[in-house]
């Protein structure tokens, strides 16, 4: 019963510690350099599906030019129909405007003819040519009257003719009005469509560059990016020629306060967060609290003092024969890179810069350039 509680008591123990400890981690470089060719692929990809959806969209742009140029010349021929609709209705009204004109003054001569003829009386032609005292005057009557007869006759034909023209040339015109006004209707419509298709065109080769332009961007941001973790997996791992051998034996535990200890050990294990089964390359080593000390594990010389990625303000401490000490996530850092240092020299204050979610240190012992184990190195 009583190893019962005892083991539900540590498990309680150990879910809490799991929940509640400052229990972050750093991503190492070689984690990191991973991540970034991870979004380097990532955005190549997105890259090649923009610029294939670019090629496409160039077709569809080809499209629509064509069509904007169907629409150009069809306005174009629009426009010469137009011209030509416009002077044939002038014509038309021209000509109207004379028949109408000849019709007035034929309208008018036939009244006043009509009018004489019914103050003559009851004078008819007949009349008149049998009123002719001579053969002479008969001759000459028979020849005005027929000229009057004829011109007559003539006339009311005239009238006749002119009034059914002006109707035909009233109607043709309408006609042609009407025609005009659908065609400039027509050409509105064009217009407008072909200014639309302009705008989607436009639009689209827009939207389609700024993306474009963006994953380049974006790429360029990645590749420098992995240039510096790189460089910076270079620096760590050269063999510095200073004056100092690390002679082996026991190092320093890294954090001068007690009651501190590892929260998260060295080594292969699954990540708090993605899931993913990650290598911590150190250990972390909590319950600190902001600004305790950070102090040099070893003697040596900083061969890394600044901001770091993943690792916040980091330190690194070359101890010659190829074995370095690294100390992640500082709040202050108190050396700088050259500085020789002694076993428990104050180097960096405890804090939660880069990848962290509390105050914790994140402590690194490397061989070679490779993170080993720090356990066998540091006591507590
Ligand atoms: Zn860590």
């Amino acid at each position: 019963m009583k190893s019962k509680v005892i083991s539900i008591i540590c498990i309680i123990t150990l879910v809490s510690c799991f929940f509640f400890m400052p229990n972050a981690r750093a991503e190492t470089l070689e984690e990191q350099k991973q991540n970034n060719q991870t979004k380097q692929e990532e955005a190549k990809k997105e890259l090649e599906y923009v610029q294939e959806e670019l090629s496409e969209s160039l077709v569809k742009i080809q499209e629509l030019d064509d069509k904007i140029r169907q629409a150009e010349n069809e306005i174009l021929g629009m426009d010469t129909k137009l011209t030509e609709l416009g002077t044939k209705v002038t014509d038309t009204e021209q000509k109207l405007s004379v028949v109408q004109k000849s019709y007035e003054e034929n309208k008018a001569l036939m009244e006043k003819r009509l009018v004489v003829m019914y103050e003559c009386g009851d004078v008819s032609y007949l009349d008149l040519l049998l009123r002719s005292s001579s053969l002479v005057e008969f001759l000459s009557n028979y020849y005005v009257i027929q000229e009057i007869m004829q011109s007559d006759s003539e006339l009311l034909e005239n009238i006749e003719k002119e009034k059914q023209e002006i109707e035909i040339k009233k109607k043709q015109l309408e006609e042609e009005k009407a025609q005009l006004k659908l065609l400039k209707a027509k050409k509105e419509q064009t217009r407008i469509i072909m200014q639309n298709n302009k705008t989607i065109q436009q639009n689209q080769i827009d939207k389609l560059s700024e993306d474009e332009k963006g994953l380049q961007d974006k790429i360029q941001e990645y590749k420098n990016e992995e240039a510096r973790i790189e460089n910076l997996i270079k620096l760590a791992s050269q063999n510095y020629t200073y004056n100092v051998e690390y002679t082996g034996g026991v190092m320093a535990w890294p954090v001068a306060k007690s009651g501190t200890y590892i929260t998260s050990p060295f080594g292969t294990r699954e990540h708090p967060v993605r899931g993913v089964i990650s290598f911590h390359s150190g250990i972390d080593i909590g319950n600190a609290g902001f600004g305790a000390p950070i102090i040099a594990a070893a003697d040596g010389v900083v061969s890394l003092a600044g901001y770091n990625g993943g690792y916040g303000n980091c330190v690194m401490i070359n101890h010659g024969n190829g074995v370095s000490t690294l100390y992640g996530h500082g709040q202050k850092i108190l050396t700088q890179v050259g500085t020789q240092v002694k076993k428990g020299d104050l180097i960096m204050e405890v804090g939660s810069t880069g990848v962290s979610t509390g105050p914790h240190l994140h402590f690194e012992v490397r061989i070679n350039g490779s993170a080993v184990n720090p356990l066998p190195y540091v006591q507590q």
